[in-house]
């Protein structure tokens, strides 16, 4: 990706049988480029070095054999009378079905004649005691044609280990497999490393032309298992050098950040202790140190750039208050950004309550505003008569400025990006920066995903919490969940009913919220319901919210747009339909909006039939533990790290083939070896280190600044 980028980055029409159409279906799969085909790897890969004899044919695999067609015919199936096509092959070892229930009769009855000998390709099965395959490939030899001949004609689908190629509507394996072939058999070896060849000796990776060639044709020789598993050396190789970008990247911003001039505060307590006095607790040890160690930034000559990392209720919000008033005291403003308008105006509730009663003014921009009030919104933000302003992406929209924005404060960090950080620093002329979230990822993973931040670690709980019971049944027992709730109500608590999202197209097997509100209504006569979910608009949301906040309604039946940050101490139960579709992160962010108060909190979590094993041991971690990391580790273990944790989210730029998780431990030696070479005397001025320079800075291009580095 860092070489002679000219010809890798040249349009994939350069191609032999690449026209118009084929790169359009290419362009879907966001292929443009030469080198976006490379780093495009197969997702599989077929074990087409031998062919099988059909007595040897295993069950539950894709197969190639040879055979001779014995019987070919159109038949019904014996229970619903629908047609399909059959064919027995043999090949004097056995014998085998092919079935096809989609085909044209002609064409079928002409292919597939008795007598005709071909190479079929399919996954094998079993149905009734027999085993098929079902829709197979087939390549037809001519008569008295030698297998061997055939084989060796064709070493492109025969004869080796097989790349499977991502498709598209349009685009089939054989076209694909020869489009790839030629990329890399004409471009792979411009591909060349910039990573000093030490750290690639040291971690035995070979160099990236061949790796990646390897990655698409392995020799007949690799190990397919660790190929299929993707922890292959060659995809390590790439990998790694990734990573190695990523983080020599972030090791360089990080330096270059500490460069940069930023408002150093002088700390004199004049709003933090009065707030102190006036709050209902204590901060606890854990919410103190952290807040130490962001008062250490902000005396600094440099722009603080923190990550408070707490799970769900540790108390972020009000160390980032603390926050806030120390930059208002140095006469600055402070922007708070929340992911949705819903937590937006939750926030403003809460600083606005306190700013008021120490005199000083808050304002909230929501996407919903009048256009009358947002201008005057943003003429007193202007104007420097607002201190804390908030707000949702509004808030980094262009027509907001600042008289002087002294702190920005970013809630629930894994919905913002790299680049949005940015956008709040322009604001300001660097104004230091407080990202918080609940998500609870490891601290080395932390540590390289939010490699440009430093980390705080809220890792204690405010006292006297109550961990939420939690308990799991299925959906017949609904009824004794819904009896708990009614208790709590009749005691003056509040509950949520959350269910999997109103989402149209799965509306016939979720039972929608929407309709669960009737008999809701039926079995709560005397209790007001009110229903949330993520097609309501900004201020119809806002008003059910409130309502809750204030105890004005007893339950909510919502979806998930409750997930995040909403806290009301008084809703002491919570009910989640279909609790098996929600991810183990996304429930226990679910479960931390009860439990928040003294109370006893109870979740219980019903499971449908179709819940699988996996999903049934998901949720019996949760009964388990109430611990952030935990859960997230479990959920690792279970679901693998595919879907945990999408990079687009979490603000890391987007890896071609790296995966953040899977490949943990190459990351490790990639940062451990970025910094290494970091460390070094001669680096980066070193003629040396010119090219690897300029790979970062074309990899990179503006998204890191590097231009801002010293
Ligand atoms: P989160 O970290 O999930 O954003 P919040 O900041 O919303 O958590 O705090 C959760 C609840 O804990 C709030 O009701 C808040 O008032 C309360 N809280 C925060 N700090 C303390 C503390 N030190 N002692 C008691 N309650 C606290
Ligand atoms: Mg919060």
């Amino acid at each position: 990706m860092c070489a002679d980028s000219s010809h890798l980055h040249q349009p994939l029409s350069v191609l032999h049988g690449v026209g118009p159409r084929l790169a359009d279906r290419f362009a879907r799969m966001q292929i443009r480029s030469v080198e976006d085909l490379l780093y495009t790897l197969p997702h599989r890969y077929e074990d087409r070095r031998q062919l099988r004899k059909i007595a040897h044919l295993r069950e539950g695999c894709t197969e190639i054999f040879c055979g001779e067609i014995l019987a070919s015919a159109e038949v019904r199936t014996s229970r619903s009378g629908r047609a399909m096509w059959e064919v027995v092959v043999g090949d004097g070892s056995g014998t085998i079905t092919l079935k096809w229930f989609h085909y044209r009769k002609a064409w079928q009855k002409k292919t597939y004649q008795v007598g005709r000998r071909a190479l079929f390709r399919g996954e094998v099965k079993r149905f009734a005691g027999r085993r098929e395959v079902l829709h197979p490939e087939a390549d037809f030899l001519a008569p008295g044609q030698d297998v061997d001949d055939f084989t060796r004609a064709d070493p492109l689908n025969f004869g080796r280990i097989l790349p499977v190629y991502p498709l598209t509507d349009g685009l089939h394996q054989r076209t694909a497999r020869k489009i790839w072939k030629e990329a890399v058999d004409r471009f792979a070896a411009q591909v060349k490393t910039h990573l000093p060849a030490e750290f690639l000796r040291k971690r035995s990776l070979p160099p990236l032309d061949i790796a990646l060639r390897q990655v698409h044709w392995p020799d007949n020789d690799a190990d397919l298992s660790a190929l299929q598993r993707g922890d292959d050396p060659c995809r390590r190789a790439l990998v790694y050098d990734e990573f190695f970008y990523l983080e020599l990247g972030l090791l360089l911003r990080q330096k270059g950040i500490s460069l940069e001039a930023g408002i150093p505060f002088r700390i004199e307590h004049r709003y933090t202790r009065p707030l102190a006095a006036m709050l209902p607790y204590r901060l606890t040890a854990a919410q103190k140190r952290v807040l130490g160690e962001i008062k250490r930034d902000l005396q600094r000559p440099h722009p603080m750039h923190r990550l408070v990392q707490g799970d769900v209720g540790s108390g972020k919000t009000v160390v980032a208050l603390m926050a806030a008033l120390l930059a208002i005291e140095n006469e600055t403003q402070v922007a708070v950004v929340a992911p949705t308008e819903i937590l937006a105006e939750q926030h403003y509730r809460f600083f606005s309550h306190w700013l008021e009663r120490l005199g000083l003014k808050t304002a909230l921009l929501s996407g919903t505003q009048k256009p009358s009030d947002k201008q005057r919104c943003l003429e007193r933000i202007a104007a420097g008569e607002v201190h804390l302003v908030v707000g949702t992406h509004a808030v980094l929209q262009e027509g907001v400025r600042f008289s002087r924005l002294g702190l920005g404060i970013v809630d629930e960090q894994h919905r913002f990006g790299v680049q949005q950080r940015q956008v709040l620093k322009q604001k300001g002329e660097n104004p230091h920066i407080l990202v918080m979230t609940a998500t609870p990822i490891p601290r080395s993973l932390a540590l390289t995903v939010y490699g440009d931040l430093a980390l705080s670690v809220i890792d204690e709980l405010p006292p006297g919490r109550k961990p939420v019971k939690t308990l799991m049944c299925g959906e017949k027992e609904r009824e004794r969940a819904l009896i708990l709730m009614k208790k709590a109500i009749q005691r003056g608590e509040q509950g949520y009913i959350v269910y999997p999202l109103v989402e149209e197209s799965e509306k016939s097997d979720l039972k929608a919220a929407t309709e669960a509100m009737e008999w809701l209504t039926g079995f709560f006569p005397d209790v007001r319901l009110a229903l949330l979910h993520g097609r309501m608009k900004g201020p119809e949301k806002d008003a059910v919210m409130r309502d809750f906040a204030e105890g004005r309604t007893g339950i909510l039946v919502a979806t998930t747009v409750i997930e995040v940050g909403i806290d009301v101490p008084n809703a002491t139960v919570m009910i989640v339909e279909h609790a098996e579709r929600f991810g183990l992160a996304q429930l226990h962010q679910l479960r931390g909006r009860v439990g928040r108060g003294g109370k006893e909190s109870v979740c219980v979590l019903i499971r449908s039939q179709k819940c699988s094993e996996d999903g049934l041991k998901r949720l019996q971690v949760m009964c388990e533990t109430g611990d952030g990391f935990r859960i997230a580790e479990a959920d690792l273990e279970i679901r693998g790290p595919g879907d945990f944790l999408g990079t687009r989210q979490s603000g890391v730029p987007d890896f071609r083939i790296a995966n953040i998780l899977r490949d943990g431990q190459v990351l490790e030696q990639a940062r451990q070896d970025a910094m290494e070479l970091v460390a070094r005397d001669d680096f980066p001025d070193h003629p040396r280190y010119h090219e690897l320079m300029q790979a970062l800075a074309e990899r990179w291009g503006g998204r890191l600044e590097l231009a801002s580095i010293g």
